[in-house]
């Protein structure tokens, strides 16, 4: 007899990447920022840390909201903060998902929306891209006009590719809502306005974005989303009413007070992915162009999973990914390496080993 849930039951659980708790690792497996955060965030920690930790933070992050919002041209009832990006996607499974309804996003991409559907009871549906990671509009239609919530990362993981907005529209689901999770939108081409929301079916589009990539606070935890006032309403209802703390509200208004900090070191990633992608390529890689901070390569002959592991050998952590069920992969398994850009010595230590290897 089991105690749980038969969805809990027999789903496996998200498996993150490996964070190693010793030191001298070249750490490139879960897209952190290799560069610190604004100074402005480390006063305004310190700032907080002296103030009332003994009473209960802003339940709706008011400060934050307001400077987020103001920022992007809405108002702040447009935007929702929380404990990470990962919270926001959990706090929309929970608003608009009851037992058997469907949950689409594309394949192969972040395999945290499975695990958030599986929690639901929902019923995922794998929205298989084209080997190029371009939609096959014609062959998804049906699940699209069924499901009720369709997930999206633009630009994508693994791959890093960058959907236009024009595929996106074609995926909000008729009867349902649209996440585009835009945990790397600030390393790409993309304008970072929210004019999706103004599109035709954008009140039933949330955006969902993130602190710990681009403003380099995965460590502190905070994302927010991005959406019409009565979609941000219910997802409110089904939060706890602190998610957010003081240090991590103090620390993201700092951040995005900041946005020179924040933008000069996603164009230090975007040069340092640009020799990383050429480099990878003359070592006998196949590379997907990146717009975003990792990219996404298959060697010619190697296996990626033993060049994975030789290179963990050496205290180098790339991210190893296989996707099955992937009917024009070789053994209808896709397998990579997903390697985050870090800092141009860390990326040269990389190279240098590779080049030893391959
Ligand atoms: C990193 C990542 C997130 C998680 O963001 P957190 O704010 O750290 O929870 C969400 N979506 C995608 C696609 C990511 O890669």
């Amino acid at each position: 007899m089991t105690l749980f849930r038969p969805n809990i039951d027999r789903m496996a659980g998200y498996m993150p990447g490996e964070q190693p708790q010793d030191g001298g690792w070249v750490k490139l497996n879960t897209n952190e920022n290799p560069y610190p955060p604004s100074p402005r965030v480390v006063d305004a920690l310190a700032e907080a840390i002296r103030g009332p930790l003994n009473l209960y933070p802003d339940p709706l992050g008011t400060k934050f909201r307001e400077a987020a919002a103001k920022q992007l041209g809405l108002e702040p009832d447009w935007v929702l903060p929380a404990n990470g990006s990962d919270e926001n996607l959990t706090l929309i499974l929970r608003a608009f998902v009851d037992t058997g309804d469907i949950v689409a996003y594309p394949y192969p991409s972040y395999i945290l929306y499975e695990t958030l559907a599986e929690i639901q009871g929902g019923e995922f549906r794998r929205l298989l891209l084209k080997p190029d990671w371009s939609w096959d509009h014609a062959a998804i239609r049906d699940t699209i006009q069924n499901a009720r919530l369709v997930l999206i990362p633009n630009p994508n993981s693994p791959s890093g590719n960058l959907w236009r907005t024009e595929d996106l529209l074609k995926l909000v689901p008729p009867r349902g809502v649209l996440v585009v999770d835009e945990a790397y939108a600030d390393f790409s081409d993309a304008s970072r306005d929210a004019g999706l929301l103004q599109q035709p079916g954008g009140e039933r589009i949330i955006i969902t974005r993130t602190f710990s990539k681009s403003y380099s606070l995965a460590g502190v935890r905070f994302g927010f989303a991005l959406a019409h006032p009565d979609l941000i309403a219910g997802m409110r209802k089904v939060k706890d009413s602190y998610n957010c703390d003081r240090l991590s509200l103090a620390a993201a208004t700092a951040a995005l007070d900041d946005q020179a900090w924040m933008q000069a070191n996603a164009e230090r990633v975007r040069g340092t992915r640009t020799r990383l992608s050429d480099a990878l390529k003359t070592l006998g890689f196949a590379v997907v162009p990146s717009q975003s901070n990792f990219v996404w390569c298959t060697h010619s002959t190697r296996e990626n999973k033993s060049l994975y592991e030789t290179l963990k050998s050496r205290k180098i952590l790339v991210r190893y990914m296989a996707f099955r069920n992937v009917p024009y992969a070789q053994d209808e398994t896709l397998t990579g390496l997903r390697i985050s850009v870090g800092t141009d010595a860390e990326i040269d230590a990389l190279l240098a080993a590779l080049k030893s290897i391959v």
